[in-house]
């Protein structure tokens, strides 16, 4: 038998799965539907900010956008004054749109196209460059619109030599050199590295410090540095996770199903702690912790989180549409695809456990557990949010609500389509309400064209 992965949950999130809402709502929208936490988003926000505070060191947050499509995070971020990350002109407008300055962005991504580059000069946002030949078009666009642009130079990362993101060594000390000639303010440099070591961040961040002072040699600016995202998020417990991967046979997975990998969906420092953890780490090489060193060189740190600024701030809905008995488990239909579960197309899976909420109170059997497997609605045999047999405290039926948690970051909507011709899911903001109506909660659809 497999064994169970509940997901981390927070108060709200308890409190809405045990709410009329969740029906309602399914009933309403009449399919699949995400809910969004705002709050939730402010409070993490929060937590990074307050990180920055208690270590002394002049930090700022730039929300990456990529992580999920609703407005209302940008909306949130542009309230709270935190930066956005964007890297296409659609999220560039979108940001705008919701209110974020143009001097509060961070235009990242490789070989931006002339149109986003000549939007963000004339808004004067950050822009981290990625490529010599990319540096040279900022240049000319520049001179051309009689601007300064504002530059962060992206540094490969020498520990992952075969990124196809940044500038080598030899590179970076030609973009020096043309930052000297060209009209460009060149903040500092950049990274974004991939996994969530987060030694390796401390170490190349104190590179970039020591950069940023050969760089003021030449009299450029350089006084800030993105480490980028990768801050993890922690989705379920210690002990489960070790049991989890323990016990992991292919038979717990329907038709056999393997995967790669998976992500670590248990994390012991994750969020903004990592960020913590950082600052207090002393890099190789040093003899004190990569905040001092900060202070010590007048560096400003930026970070660039987007799955751990929306942890715990979203989940989403499906309702069982089917239930077909199988040898020894049974094999769900739900009102929906594994576009919306996008850790399906990494050729992974999303493992924490969907959380059943039973359409009526059901005599209560007295032999779960229930092991079940999700497929979508759809034609396709790989088709499956969840190939796992998941040990369900209840025999699932047709109209149960299946709510995977924590899925606003990546999971929701990076990969939707309107396959089959299935309306891709809304996104409901829910928010606790302030008045002490009938309900706790209060929800609207996010203006998100979706
Ligand atoms: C994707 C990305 C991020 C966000 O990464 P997370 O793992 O979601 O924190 C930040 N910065 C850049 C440049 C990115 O490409």
């Amino acid at each position: 038998m497999t064994t169970a992965l509940p997901s981390h949950t927070t108060p709200e999130v308890r409190s809405l799965l045990a709410d009329a809402l969740l029906h309602e709502l399914s009933h309403g929208l009449g399919g699949p539907y995400h809910v969004l936490f705002p709050e939730r988003f402010d409070a993490n926000a929060a937590a990074f900010r307050e990180v920055f505070a208690e270590a002394g060191v002049d930090g700022r947050v730039y929300y990456a956008k990529k992580a999920n499509k609703a407005a209302v995070y940008a909306g949130r971020a542009a309230v709270a004054g935190l930066g956005v990350d964007v890297a296409s002109h659609g999220e560039l407008r979108e940001a705008l749109a919701a209110g974020v300055r143009g001097a509060d962005l961070v235009v990242t991504g490789p070989a931006k196209t002339d149109a986003l580059l000549r939007v963000a000069v004339l808004q004067g946002a950050l822009i981290a460059v990625d490529a010599l030949d990319e540096l040279d078009r900022l240049i000319a666009m520049s001179h051309q619109l009689a601007r300064t642009a504002r530059v962060l130079l992206r540094r490969l990362p020498p520990e992952q030599p075969h990124s196809r993101f940044g500038l080598d060594d030899g590179e970076l000390a030609s973009a020096l050199t043309r930052c000297v000639e060209g009209p460009v303010d060149m903040e500092g440099f950049s990274f974004h590295l991939s996994g969530y070591d987060v030694r390796q961040r401390a170490d190349l961040a104190v590179e970039l410090v020591h950069l940023c002072g050969r760089a003021r040699e030449l009299g450029l600016r350089a006084d800030r540095v993105s480490v980028g995202g990768g801050f993890a998020v922690d989705y379920v417990a210690a002990e489960d996770w070790r049991r989890f991967e323990e016990s992991r046979r292919p038979e717990h997975f329907h038709a056999g199903k393997s995967f790669g990998g998976f992500y670590p969906y248990h994390s012991p420092v994750a969020g903004a702690d990592a960020l913590r953890t950082m600052l207090a780490a002393t890099p190789a090489g040093e003899h004190t912790s990569l905040a001092a060193l900060l202070r010590a060189a007048g560096v400003t740190l930026l970070v660039e989180p987007g799955r751990a600024l929306l942890d715990q701030a979203g989940f989403t809905v499906f309702r069982v549409q089917g239930v077909k008995e199988r040898d020894g488990y049974a094999v769900l239909t739900v009102d929906g695809s594994s576009l919306s579960l996008s850790e399906q197309w990494f050729d992974s899976e999303f493992l924490p456990d969907p959380v059943l909420v039973p359409a009526g109170s059901r005599p209560v059997a007295d032999a779960g557990p229930y092991p079940a497997c999700v497929g979508a609605a759809t034609c396709l045999e790989s088709d499956m949010l969840t190939w796992r047999k998941i040990p369900f405290p209840l025999r699932p039926a047709v109209g149960d609500l299946l709510v995977y948690l924590n899925t606003a970051g990546y999971q929701m909507d990076s990969n939707e389509s309107p396959f089959h011709e299935l309306p891709l899911p809304p996104k409901v903001v829910v928010e606790q309400s302030a008045s002490a109506q009938s309900s706790p909660f209060r929800w609207r659809l996010d203006r998100h064209p979706a």
